[in-house]
């Protein structure tokens, strides 16, 4: 096992973490920026190395400066969380050529992964349905219009590189490509450093279900079942997830994690990830992306397994093999998880920065809490408005439910607005509660909350 690991990242992720590596005896380096000095992160590493200004560019995502704490402290190993570098190849091999390891898949799989038209072909070559589509990349307005016909409007327009849901558009027609490909084009270009757009089927209210995958690094690859992540906003992000997904038989569960570890295998990887897919409303399935590195969700997994996520990652890496088939996985009880943002429902979710005066979250069994922030915590414009995740677990999906709005009820945060409220009552909705969701789900729900 490493005796020193560096976290490269912030926030709550930043926090998993260093306590998964805590847990394991391992010795955590925290770096921060120069807004992020009091954050929980920071206070309960062992070290931590400041890496610049506020700004992500700066700090977070300044490879020189995030390379240089981990050879000034030492580390042996350094594990990215999620955003930031965890899917930058160039990171994963500028370490390497540092001799320290690189928490996550063999850069391989991060580039095999890293665009969505080689993803896909990847996922095709494995055997795994995909999402009709473009054959690769549309390069021009021509080529993608001639794509869109043999698809059948409405299509979706995909920044090969996009993330985080950004670089989706939606196309209803040919005159309305002919408005949008060079904008989108020039868009991916300029978000994400490349312009090459793909086309795609746009599959009607269809569902989000994603297989989380562990690979250990002497050929063994299993899944751990399903999330279900189809509450998302308009941006396409993810609110709320859980696991089991409700409507998921044990034959489309089988069949969708062994398509999902074929792809891994497909590529060699190892580690952590996830393969993401979408349900239709008659059970079919099709592979979306992979996600090579820890996912914000993976508590629920965590919750129904018993698995430790982020400490397999490091054992992993350390080179463990993983002591698990396939058989040995079981899936019990049932787990959501609300993400919290520092947002306010009134104003369109314009982020909300300032002063938490006070943080109070729900407490006893069945209720998990991760998070950075505490009561006299200052919430910053810099970064990703997440600022908690509350998970809760139950014996089956309603028990699960029932406490989850029994714990949105007790949340109480002043000094800043946060989208609480709003998952109130979204946890009420009949549709939600019914686990009758589809993608389109919360546009129907902010829709008729404003007409109501
Ligand atoms: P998940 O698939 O784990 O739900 P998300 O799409 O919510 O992941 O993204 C995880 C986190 O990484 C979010 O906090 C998001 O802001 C950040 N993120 C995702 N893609 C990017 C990107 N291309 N650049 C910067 N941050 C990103
Ligand atoms: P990102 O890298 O931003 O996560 P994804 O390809 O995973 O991009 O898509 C994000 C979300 O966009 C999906 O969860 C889904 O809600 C929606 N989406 C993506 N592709 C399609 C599609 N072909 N049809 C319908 N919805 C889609
Ligand atoms: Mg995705």
């Amino acid at each position: 096992m490493f005796e020193r690991v560096l976290v490269a990242n912030r926030g709550e992720i930043a926090c998993r973490v260093i306590r998964a590596l805590h847990e394991l005896g391992v010795e955590a380096i925290a770096v921060h920026s120069k807004a992020d000095a009091d954050s929980r992160h920071v206070h309960i590493a062992d070290r931590s190395v400041c890496v610049g200004e506020a700004s992500n560019t700066d700090s977070y995502l300044n490879l020189a400066n995030v390379l240089m704490a981990a050879e000034i402290t030492g580390a042996q190993a350094v594990h990215p969380g999620f955003g930031y570098f965890s899917e930058r190849a160039r990171f994963a091999e500028a370490l390497e050529a540092m001799g320290v390891t690189f928490i996550g898949p063999p850069v391989s799989a991060i580039e095999a992964m890293g665009d969505k038209a080689k993803a896909k072909e990847a996922a095709i070559d494995a055997n795994c349905p995909v999402v009709p589509g473009s054959d690769g990349v549309a390069a021009t307005e021509g080529e993608a219009t001639k794509w869109a016909e043999q698809i059948g409007y409405p299509v979706l327009l995909k920044a090969v590189a996009g993330g985080g849901g950004r670089g989706i558009r939606r196309v209803n027609d040919e005159e309305e490509l002919g408005r949008l490909f060079r904008t989108a084009q020039a868009e991916a270009q300029a978000s994400f450093g490349n312009g090459d757009l793909l086309v795609e089927k746009c599959v009607v209210e269809p569902r989000h279900v994603e297989i989380q995958i562990l690979g250990d690094q002497h050929g063994n690859v299993i899944h751990l079942g399903e999330r279900e992540c189809s509450v998302q906003n308009l941006r396409h992000q993810k609110i709320v997830e859980e696991a089991p997904c409700a409507v998921l038989d044990p034959d489309t569960r089988r069949r969708m994690g062994e398509a999902a570890v074929r792809v891994a295998k497909s590529v060699g990887y190892t580690n952590a990830g996830t393969v993401e897919f979408l349900l239709d409303s008659t059970g079919s399935f099709y592979f979306l992306e992979m996600n090579t590195r820890i996912q914000v969700e993976h508590p629920v997994t965590e919750s129904v397994t018993g698995l430790d996520l982020v400490q397999w990652q490091v054992r992993i890496a350390a080179g463990e093999p993983l002591p698990y088939s396939q058989e040995d996985i079981d899936l019990t009880g049932h787990a959501i998880e609300a993400r919290i943002t520092a947002q306010d429902p009134d104003k369109d979710f314009a982020p909300s920065t300032g002063k938490i005066t006070r943080w109070e979250p729900p407490g006893f069994g069945g209720v998990r809490l991760d998070t950075h922030v505490y009561a006299g915590f200052t919430v910053s414009p810099f970064y990703d408005p997440m600022i908690a995740k509350l998970i809760v677990t139950g014996r089956d999906r309603a028990d699960a439910v029932n406490r989850l709005k029994v714990c949105l009820d007790e949340f109480n945060v002043e000094g800043i607005q946060t989208n609480i409220p709003f998952l109130r009552r979204l946890v009420r909705h009949p549709d939600y509660v019914a686990g009758e969701v589809s993608t389109a789900f919360v546009g129907r729900f902010l829709a008729e909350g404003q007409e109501g």
